[in-house]
């Protein structure tokens, strides 16, 4: 069994009233190139987790951070007009949270859950990864404090 150390959370960057089922979802990341879908979980937006990858298989979710982590993915992240949102559902949010305690009690050695933005180079090395380094909005809420 590989090393995981972190778990990190994903949004589908969908659109909250257009639906992506796990199927839909795993032939998107086929289409990308990838041995399946690249996120280990789904949390859609009644609050349904699918299992998509085995823990056991490194992850294809987070550039650099793969090899040792768990990827969460949860359907939606974008309002009815594309925008970056939370959109999550208060079901995602309680099987969001469920599930990373039942993770984080399978692999006691994860030290951080952390969203996929807060991965980005801290370009001015301050120690703080600050909204204008993010790469990208993803999962568009702050782990840190929302989970
Ligand atoms: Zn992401």
């Amino acid at each position: 069994m590989r090393k995981i150390d972190l778990i990190v959370i994903h949004c589908s960057a969908t659109r909250e009233d257009s639906p992506l089922s796990p199927l839909e979802l795993d032939r998107m990341h086929r289409q990308r190139g990838f041995n399946g879908c690249g996120y280990h979980y789904y949390v859609r937006r009644d609050g349904q987790i699918c299992s998509m990858r085995p823990v056991e298989r490194i992850g294809a979710h987070a550039k650099g951070f793969n090899e040792h982590s768990i990827g969460i993915c949860y359907e939606g992240g974008l309002d009815r007009k594309g925008r970056p949102a939370d959109t999550r559902t208060e079901r995602q949010r309680y099987s969001l949270r469920a599930l990373v305690k039942v993770l984080r009690k399978d692999y006691p050695e994860v030290k951080k859950v952390c969203g996929h933005r807060d991965l980005s180079p801290d370009l001015n090395g301050n120690g703080t990864i600050e909204p204008e380094e993010w790469l990208k909005q993803c999962p568009c809420f702050d782990v840190a404090t929302r989970l």
